[in-house]
């Protein structure tokens, strides 16, 4: 007799549920999208224990009839697709049936729905259904989860601590509230609330209560768009960055994913104005044609696959350096010690490393403390939840970043042959005159480049680098990127690349090491047609490797690079993204003598 048998129903959910609802952020994650699928404005979610103990969501949305309330928790039950078509353009975030039918299987599940018409209770515990009944209850669904992975031991183990997974479950949720600005979010945990947001549909202020009045200050407004992608959001001036990839949220016909490729070009947009180990605070929202997007890719529903991916990078790239360079100006010297931000927030985007102790400025009281599970019995508060109106702080009116001109400079005088420094109508401004320099060159260098790419001299002696066997097989794939800057590489036996003759605007620079290095760049790509080097980094790769350029400046020559520096497209970092002048502000020297 044979050996393989179908798994029965509950076994399958199970399985399921490892991958849909891996831990108590998942869950969150998938009845808060059930919510906004039900059109909620409003959503209540209450978590104890870092969700373990218990999760709760309400919201104010379509709701249920009684037949849908139990018929929800069957697996590959949905409302929200009929045919197959349907998969190839889906417009809400839910569509597999699988989120309610994993969660119960694992968990004690009460649910409460009302759709206007028929008010039902369902009680399910570990894929058994204890209960349905009509009961009265609010317009819309709560739902409580409890008592999540008993019965999945493993899984329990494997939850980190409960401060890590309250800190992911505020990140998905804040992540939501940027995603919809117009539904009013509440996230209380262990009783106390710790996040509100009003629903009123501006992102600025959901921007504001998330990062602060500093960096809602700083904000710029995206809206930009082609013929198949719109993008809008809020960019942040580089002067504010993050240690991770957190504080960029993606989001897709406002789903929220994780999107490697569109994250780069992000990063790739503002390379030239923050350190490369920094990243930038931008919320992007990405509207197009849901045909043009394949959701269906994972369980989780994190990975989509884009059917013009280039062309939206390409979007991103011009776009955004546009309105950086639009609006950024020195940045303002702080007198103030500088604090380091007090909580770092885990990202889902990375590798958990939860016990991961959070230094602050200095005293040690202030380093999150590791908690430990501790389970209660469970009170049943359901039947009690109603709404509280919203009691919002009032938030001072914020408007974004206006655009700004270079400053009227006049030189002063030097500090330490370092620093050029000038008057300006806002203050003192100081220049640092090694980045100022940086920049000059490397936008003169750039214009060069576009100039003469096709002007070539002959090599006295050939350049001939090593190459990996693999390389130099894809020596035509390299060449098609490096074509539009004028350097052509040719195969010279198993393991060597030569190049005969090098463009003009290379005469400045030591060829050799820069060759090298422009070969090193392919090394890791698979796909080299598709992830062509980009411009601006073989300018940036040719600048550091230029020998004219690292010299101390006369007078003279400080006087013409504030000039020149006054005419670059970008004047206000080095290509390496360092500020090359900060503005001690006048206000704020009168502050410092008391006057
Ligand atoms: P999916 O979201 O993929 O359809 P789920 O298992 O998450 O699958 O939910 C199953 C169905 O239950 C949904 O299609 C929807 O009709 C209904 N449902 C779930 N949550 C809610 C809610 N909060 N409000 C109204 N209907 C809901
Ligand atoms: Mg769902």
């Amino acid at each position: 007799m044979g050996v393989i048998q179908t798994l029965d129903m509950q076994l399958t959910n199970m399985i399921a549920a490892g991958e849909v609802v891996e831990r108590p952020m998942g869950i969150v994650k998938e009845l808060v999208e059930n919510s906004i699928d039900a059109k909620a404005t409003r959503i209540e979610v209450s978590i104890t224990q870092g969700g373990i103990q218990s999760i709760e969501i309400i919201d104010n949305g379509i709701g249920m009839d009684s037949e849908d309330a139990t018929m929800a928790f069957k697996r590959h039950a949905t409302s929200k697709i009929h045919k197959t078509q349907d998969l190839w353009s889906i417009k809400t975030l839910g569509f597999r049936g699988e989120a309610l039918p994993s969660i119960s299987s694992v968990s004690e599940v009460v649910l409460e729905t009302n759709d206007g018409k028929e008010s039902t209770k369902v009680e399910i515990h570990y894929g058994d259904i204890i209960s349905a009944k009509p009961f009265p209850c609010n317009q819309g669904t709560a739902i409580r989860i409890t008592g999540l992975f008993y019965k999945t031991p493993a899984r329990l183990k494997h939850l980190k601590t409960v401060s890590y997974e309250n800190s992911l479950i505020s990140d998905v949720i804040q992540k939501f509230a940027l995603s919809h600005p117009e539904i009013a979010f509440t996230l209380i945990s262990d009783g106390k609330e710790s996040f509100r947001t009003t629903g009123s549909g501006d992102l600025l202020e959901v921007v504001y209560q998330i990062y602060g009045k500093d960096i809602a200050k700083n904000a710029m407004i995206i809206d930009d768009g082609d013929s198949d992608y719109k993008i809008k959001g809020i960019c942040i001036h580089p002067q504010f960055t993050r240690a991770t990839r957190n504080a960029m949220s993606v989001f897709l016909n406002e789903r929220m994913v994780r999107p490697y490729r569109i994250q780069k070009a992000i990063i790739d947009s503002y390379a030239n104005y923050i350190p490369s180990d920094r990243y930038p605070i931008v919320i992007l929202d990405i509207k197009m044609d849901s045909q043009l997007v394949d959701v269906n890719v994972h369980p989780s529903k994190w990975e989509v696959r884009l059917s013009k991916e280039q062309q939206l990078e390409y979007l991103i790239k011009e776009s955004l350096p546009k309105i950086l360079n639009a609006h950024i100006q020195a940045p303002e010297v702080k007198l103030e010690r500088i604090k380091e931000e007090k909580i770092v927030i885990q990202s889902f985007f990375e590798e958990p490393t939860p016990t991961k102790k959070v230094e602050i400025f200095q005293p040690i009281e202030q380093v999150v403390e590791e908690q430990t599970v501790d389970y209660k019995p469970i009170e049943r508060k359901i039947e009690e939840a109603l709404y509280i109106e919203p009691v919002v702080e009032k938030i001072e009116v914020i408007e974004p970043l206006p655009k700004r001109d270079f400053p009227k400079l006049r030189v002063i005088g030097q500090l330490h042959g370092k620093y050029i420094l000038c008057e300006g109508d806002q203050g003192l401004y100081i220049i640092d005159q090694h980045a100022a320099q940086e920049r000059v060159h490397y936008e003169q260098f750039l214009q060069t480049m576009n100039d003469t790419k096709h002007v070539m001299n002959p090599c006295l002696v050939p350049h001939m680098l090593h190459a990996s066997s693999d390389m130099v097989r894809r020596v035509d794939e390299i060449n098609e990127c490096t074509k539009a800057i004028g350097i052509e590489f040719e195969a010279f036996g198993q393991d060597s690349l030569i190049v005969r003759e090098i463009p003009m605007w290379l005469k400045d620079v030591e060829e050799g090491v820069f060759l090298q290095d422009l070969l090193d760049n392919f090394k890791d790509e698979t796909e080299i047609n598709k992830n062509k080097i980009h411009k601006d980094k073989i300018a940036t790769m040719a600048c550091h490797h230029s020998i004219r350029f690292n010299r101390f400046l006369t007078p003279e020559e400080m006087l013409e690079v504030v000039d020149q520096l006054k005419n670059c497209e970008q004047p206000y970092h080095c290509p390496h993204g360092r500020p090359t002048f900060i503005c001690l502000d006048a206000s704020r020297l009168e502050k410092e003598f008391y006057r």
